[in-house]
């Protein structure tokens, strides 16, 4: 019972894959929170994006890499960011999204930076190992995504 309750307590943000901190004010409304923060909510992931781009480029890579390494195989954040670059620049820009520019009229006031490429391809990491994907470690050591900081190396669960 005591198991079940702390689960239903751990949610993964849908965009950034952090761990979302229950709140006192989701209260009665938690089972229908999906984002940490209003930022988050609205870079939400959309199909055939770049950040599923990052996505299936971190899990390729990794497959790749298996067949050379072995289970020893990783990669880290950065050379993935740099492959899914490399292959986007033959097709039409992400960055233009004339979907985001439609959705958000008249609230420009509380737009907040667009994400990094950077920081999407971690949120995509982050995502990944929150499904079991794939594992974030960092000296060897598997790590909680939610707070690395610094080169995440990415490698999947053998
Ligand atoms: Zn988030």
């Amino acid at each position: 019972m005591s198991q079940v309750t702390r689960s239903a307590l751990q949610k993964i943000c849908a965009t950034c894959g952090r761990q979302i901190t229950w709140r006192k004010k989701w209260a009665k409304n938690w089972d229908a929170i999906t984002y940490c923060s209003d930022p988050c909510r609205k870079n939400k992931i959309r199909p055939n994006s770049l950040d599923t781009t990052f996505e299936s480029k971190i899990l390729a890579l990794l497959a790749h890499g298996r067949t050379i390494h072995g289970l020893a195989a990783s990669i880290t954040c950065e050379e993935a960011e740099q492959e899914a670059l490399d292959n986007n620049k033959n097709d039409k820009p992400d960055e233009e999204d004339p979907e985001t520019v439609r959705e958000s009229p008249g609230d420009t006031r509380i737009d907040s930076q667009p994400t990094s490429t950077r920081e999407r391809c971690r949120q995509a990491a982050r995502r990944l190992a929150a499904r079991g994907e794939i594992l974030i470690t960092q000296n060897g050591k598997v790590v909680d995504p939610s707070f690395a900081k610094g080169v995440m190396e990415l490698k999947l669960p053998s």
